[in-house]
């Protein structure tokens, strides 16, 4: 396969996860669209040594620094650049060898590498939401500085963003982010009180990452969205609203200011949200399936059950006071599912984590960057303090 110069030149950020390895199933179908030029994993050096043979970037960045050596060796007789550690994927997110970044590193450690590409003019799909959550308007600002589109992944932004097409400054009355609801929808606190890690992580529409598959869950992924949300469409958060769906169909709809309500609709598969960010303003054709009318089917919608669901009262919370909230709630919230995921709190212990965090960070009104990573750093300290050993 020649590297011709007019195909896009994708860095891939967290290639071996969820998210990464449906992207190179995209780019596998669209061989005369897209080259790879950077692949980075975390600690997956198996499947990372896999993805380079095959698809021969320029370079790979393996974030644990102790299997630079492994990588290394192993990609000795190809013409492939190796790097490892964190500081080695902000410097790679800022060469010049790739168009657009892919940016797949799940939670808050993908925000810096995202910033890079961003000050180093380069195009984003983003599919991490936690740099947004963390620091939105940073981000957002850089961007527009540098001209720089960031094209969202999420399906929920995909759809609007979708739904913006066309529509110039037509101003937005609402944004309506849908919701499967989760293993979990209907259950009362009584159940899940009990839920154990296995069970929370099978999703009944999605197969996604841990972490995120937990979060949608507890509902913290909508919370997280609604902040995204806010970030990406320039939205006050009054106009943010979640509903339940639980087909997944209604990927998300905008209300707009005559009443006339636009969604974007199909069969849960990420590989199409993907797909749009890396080939807009085109559609590219794919063989992914097809929503068939012909088969009897209920859409519906109900609202969230907030009672139960507190972590969407939390983030609700944190889009509303904005500053280093919402970053307070992201760390609170890595730590409490990655503690969840090793069993060592319950489902409902989570949202309590949070919500403590929450209230003993103090509250900083327009946070700088450093002032971001230093709240970030005392929720995680704090919240991993009332974790009992
Ligand atoms: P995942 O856990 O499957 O993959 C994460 C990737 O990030 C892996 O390649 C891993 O090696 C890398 N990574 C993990 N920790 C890292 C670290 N500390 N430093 C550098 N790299 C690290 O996650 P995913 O489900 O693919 O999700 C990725 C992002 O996309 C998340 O922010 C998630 O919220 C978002 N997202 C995912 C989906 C989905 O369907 N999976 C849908 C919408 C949005
Ligand atoms: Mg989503």
């Amino acid at each position: 396969m020649l590297k011709g110069s007019s195909r896009k030149r994708i860095a891939l950020f967290g290639s071996t996860g969820s998210i990464g390895k449906q992207a190179l199933e995209v780019i596998d179908a669209n061989p005369t669209l897209f080259s790879v030029e950077i692949l980075t994993a975390q600690n997956n050096d198996e499947l990372l040594v896999k993805q380079a043979r095959q698809y021969k970037p320029d370079i790979v960045v393996i974030g644990d620094e102790r299997k630079y050596g492994k990588v290394k060796e192993a990609l000795a007789s190809v013409p492939i650049k190796v790097f490892a550690g964190e500081k080695a994927l902000e410097e790679v997110a800022a060469m010049d060898n790739y168009d657009m970044m892919l940016a797949a590193i799940v939670g808050f450690a993908g925000l810096r590498p995202t910033l890079k590409a961003v000050e180093s003019g380069k195009a984003i799909a983003l599919a991490n939401k936690e740099t947004l959550v963390v620091a939105g308007d940073i981000v957002m600002q850089r961007a527009v500085d540098k001209k720089v589109p960031i094209i969202p992944v999420d399906s929920e932004h995909s759809a609007i963003f979708q739904c913006l097409v066309g529509e110039g400054r037509n101003p937005i009355e609402k944004v309506v982010l849908t919701a499967s609801g989760g293993p979990f929808l209907g259950k009362k606190p009584n159940f899940l009180v009990n839920v154990k890690r296995d069970h929370a992580l099978q999703h009944p529409n999605w197969n996604m990452g841990a972490k995120i598959t937990i979060d949608s869950a507890t509902l913290m992924n909508k919370g997280l969205e609604m902040i995204e949300a806010k970030w990406l469409f320039n939205l006050q958060p009054e106009q943010v609203q979640v509903v339940i769906h639980p087909q997944s169909i209604i990927h998300s709809m905008i209300l707009f200011q005559d009443g006339s309500i636009k969604s974007q609709m199909g069969l849960p598969d990420m590989k199409l949200p993907i797909q749009y960010a890396m080939s807009f303003p085109f559609r590219i054709a794919s063989d992914f399936p097809r929503y068939d009318f012909k088969k009897p089917a209920t859409l519906s919608f109900e609202e969230p059950d907030l009672k139960t669901f507190r972590n969407l009262v939390l983030a609700t919370d944190a889009l509303f006071k904005g500053g280093n909230l919402p970053c307070v709630l992201n760390a609170a919230n890595e730590i409490a599912v990655f503690a969840f995921l090793r069993n060592r709190i319950g489902f409902l212990d989570m949202t309590d984590l949070i919500e403590r965090t929450m209230q003993h960070v103090p509250f900083i009104k327009s946070p700088t960057l450093e002032e971001y990573f230093e709240s970030d750093g005392e929720a995680r300290n704090f919240a991993a303090s009332l974790i009992k050993l």
